[in-house]
């Protein structure tokens, strides 16, 4: 097997199990590799640390195990039985809830692999050329892990790197089902992998989306950026008055109505606009909503980006501080991972102060239990949210 030998004191925080090797650590391999072929570290003084996938790019390997283990089916399944028994354990799997992260990469360790499971169909997304490389052996590993799937649907168009050139492909690696409903807290949904974004559901917001139930009974709720619909119809079923629902994707907006009608039929207490967010917040009525749900999508991808995407957020959420009715309540997230929680926190507390209103903080919010930090890897730490009671 290839070695990749680290410069002196670069093994530091391999042996604190942080999982990447950084290209500014490697001295030397005994042969090149190839993208996405499993290497081993080794310490300048010739001292196994870490087994991993190697990729050209500012993180040179991904590891996998600081175990000396052989990277197989066995080991696969061995990882994905352990994150299968982590949700088991903490009651996410079963009842009426069919939706679940399965694997989140580093927080599983597994980095650059998500698998979420809806039902009888597993979407297995690679983010590094080495899961990509693995993806026929983990879809084996994951059958013998959950032998009742009958569907794994493989989408990587768009989260490998560009410049890899691996002619970025979906496909079904098991079964051929095009489309199920997924049952999350007892609600439907229709989860669109062929074509959705992401894995075809955003699997995050569903402690956040219950947590929203409780708040809506009699209010007047935007759930804005609302893709298929999540939030709003744990507001419908917890009685809000009447509930829009915001996207600039027209085909959000199908799907937002198709799973609404799927939950509750004919209801007419819920409409949907294929809109702009900041236009419509623009042009809405001062007092028109008294629970706003705020749900963007990632405003920085990358570091660089920092500095706009705080300004987005403070412009965004200012537009909901001067048009939310007094006593309304406001969520408010930011899934941006180089966005950290005080940084939004702050932004916020722009947004409040130039709109003029009291604001409290009821909640403070994050990725559910199903898309766990590795405590070694803080940088899987990505979704933040805040609940306002606004005076
Ligand atoms: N809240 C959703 C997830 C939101 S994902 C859920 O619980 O599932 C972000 C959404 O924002 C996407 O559907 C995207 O189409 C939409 N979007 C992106 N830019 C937008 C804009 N300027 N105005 C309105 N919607 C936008």
């Amino acid at each position: 097997m290839k070695t990749v030998y680290l410069k002196r004191g670069k093994d530091e925080s391999l042996r604190r199990f942080h999982p990447w090797v950084f290209s500014g650590a490697i001295n030397r391999f005994s042969e090149e590799p190839e993208e996405g072929e499993i290497v081993e570290v080794y310490t300048c003084e010739n001292e196994y640390i870490a087994t991993g996938h190697y990729q050209i790019g500012s993180i040179m390997v991904r590891v996998l195990s600081f175990d000396h283990e052989t990277i197989d089916q066995a080991f696969y399944r061995k990882r994905l039985s352990i994150a299968l028994d982590v949700r088991k354990s903490i009651g996410i799997v079963g009842g009426d809830n069919n939706t679940f992260r399965l694997v989140h990469g580093e927080g599983d360790n597994l980095p650059g692999l998500v698998i979420d499971v809806y039902g009888k169909t597993a979407v297995m997304q690679a983010h590094s050329v080495g899961m990509h490389t693995d993806r026929f052996v983990i879809a084996k590993a994951l059958k013998e892990a959950m032998p009742e799937l009958e569907n794994i649907f493989y989408k990587s168009e768009t989260t490998l790197p560009y410049k890899a050139e691996l002619g970025q492909e979906n496909g079904f690696l098991l079964g051929g089902s095009t489309e199920d409903i997924a049952l999350e807290n007892g609600l439907k949904f229709h989860v669109d992998w062929l074509k959705g974004q992401k894995t075809g559901f955003f699997v995050d917001q569903r402690n956040n989306r219950d947590l929203l139930q409780k708040y809506s009974k009699g209010r007047k709720v935007l759930n804005m950026f609302c893709y298929t619909g999540g939030f709003s119809f744990y507001a419908m079923r917890g009685g809000a008055e009447l509930v829009h629902s915001v996207d600039s994707s027209q085909k959000a907006i199908d799907l937002t109505n198709a799973n609404v009608e799927l939950n509750f039929p004919g209801d007419k207490r819920h409409k949907a606009f294929a809109e702009d967010a900041f236009k419509f917040l623009d042009n809405m009525e001062d007092g028109q909503y008294d629970l706003i749900v705020l749900d963007p999508p990632a405003f920085a991808k990358h570091k660089d980006a920092l500095r706009n995407a705080l300004k987005g957020y403070t412009r965004l959420n200012k537009k909901a501080f001067d048009k939310i009715q007094p006593g309304g309540i406001l969520f408010t997230f930011s899934c941006s991972q180089a966005v950290n929680k005080d940084q939004f926190r702050t932004a916020v507390f722009t947004a409040a102060a130039s709109a003029g209103r009291k604001v409290r903080i009821l909640h403070q919010l994050h990725q559910p239990a199903d898309h766990p930090i590795n405590i070694y890897h803080p940088e899987g730490e990505y979704l933040k949210g805040l609940v306002l009671y606004v005076e």
